[in-house]
């Protein structure tokens, strides 16, 4: 028993340092931020560093899993150190603080547990923090993750805050549902748009194994979710088990696809954890759709599921275009109906009877 744990501390430790090698190999490329694609929008961060043009507030705003908290931690590190080169040195005092958490000017917020919304109590306390003065003289930053969640109240008292500004305070949110954030602080920031990443760059970044190519294009143009499944090849093994599960399910019976849903989203009892299942769910199942389309119009190459290339082209032989297009066109409904807190589980029911 105990072997079979050393083995696995060992495998882990081995993994983790070819990764980090291969980030580091990669890390010239992107002028030591090592992040896998947005380089426009590092060109923008590291010269508003050197060129001291800092705003005090900024919206980094785009899908999950692109590489916004990486990108706004990179952004941080390198604001902090005492270079202002645009790069973190690791070595100055600021470098080490901000890197062992000790840095005393900087606050995060996010959802606590449990709550819908992030309160307005929650940002006057870290608006109070920061209307002190800095602790170094350096910048103080607020990083406010999951924004679309502030409270309007919450909102309204940032808003406060960002109207007057106070010394060297910098405000990073987080979001990726821009629309959900009021005007009013949307137009008092400069809002950073994260797009999609070529599969083929996340494809250069990932350490050489088997299942590389697969991750790459799966993910969506994704490479958080790349690095999360390179680190924990389960969670990839899972996906392609869903998108496999899913792809049999055209020939089950009414009753056999509410079993489907059934045992899928009763896995949890927490309302919050049903939600999240099934935006996964319906993740994959755009996905699949999406492919369909592809492989109809022999775009093959951009196919996202590759492992499944052939259940996919089997069933686009069995669909229409335009049947295709309905199924989208209902999943991005019924993706709008469970971010505005309908039944995840009645959801999923009635676009399965659909297909
Ligand atoms: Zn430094």
């Amino acid at each position: 028993m105990n072997l079979i744990l050393i083995y696995a501390f060992i495998r882990f430790l081995t993994f983790d340092l070819v990764l980090w090698l291969w980030y580091y190999l990669n890390m010239e490329k992107q002028k030591n931020w090592p992040v896998i694609g947005h380089k426009n929008i590092i060109k923008f961060l590291q010269d508003s560093i050197t060129l001291n043009k800092i705003g005090n507030a900024y919206i980094f705003f785009g899908q999950k899993h692109l590489g916004k908290s990486l990108v706004a931690k990179y952004f941080i590190k390198s604001l902090l150190c005492e270079k202002k080169n645009g790069f973190f040195c690791d070595n100055c005092i600021s470098c080490k603080e901000f890197a062992h958490g000790i840095y005393a000017d900087f606050y995060e917020v996010g959802l606590e547990e449990g709550k819908k919304n992030i309160s307005i109590e929650q940002i006057r306390k870290v608006s109070s923090k920061i209307k002190n003065s800095s602790f170094s003289g350096n910048y103080k930053i607020v990083l406010i993750k999951n924004a679309h969640n502030l409270s309007l109240p919450a909102a309204n008292s940032l808003l406060k805050v960002l109207e007057e500004p106070k010394g060297k305070m910098v405000f990073i949110l987080i979001s990726d549902n821009l629309q959900k954030i009021p005007l009013t602080v949307r137009s008092r920031s400069q809002i950073i748009n994260f797009k999609p990443v070529d599969p083929s760059e996340i494809l250069t970044f990932l350490p050489d194994k088997e299942a590389r190519k697969e991750i790459a294009y799966s993910v969506n143009s994704r490479p958080g979710l790349a690095i999360s499944y390179m680190r924990d090849i389960s969670l990839f093994n899972d996906y392609k088990i869903s998108v496999d599960d899913f792809l049999d399910i055209f020939d089950l019976t009414i009753n056999q696809k509410l079993d489907y849903i059934e045992n899928k989203i009763n896995k949890q009892k927490i309302f919050i954890e049903k939600v999240k299942i099934a935006d996964d769910i319906l993740n994959i199942w755009l996905s699949i759709f999406r492919d369909l389309l592809l492989s109809m119009n022999f775009s093959l190459n951009q196919i996202e599921n590759i492992f499944a290339i052939d259940k996919i082209k089997s069933l686009s032989n069995k669909y229409s275009i335009k049947k295709i297009i309905y199924c989208i066109d209902k999943i991005n409904q019924a993706k709008k109906y469970l971010h505005n807190n309908a039944n995840p589980q009645l959801i999923l029911e009635n676009l399965i009877l659909s297909f």
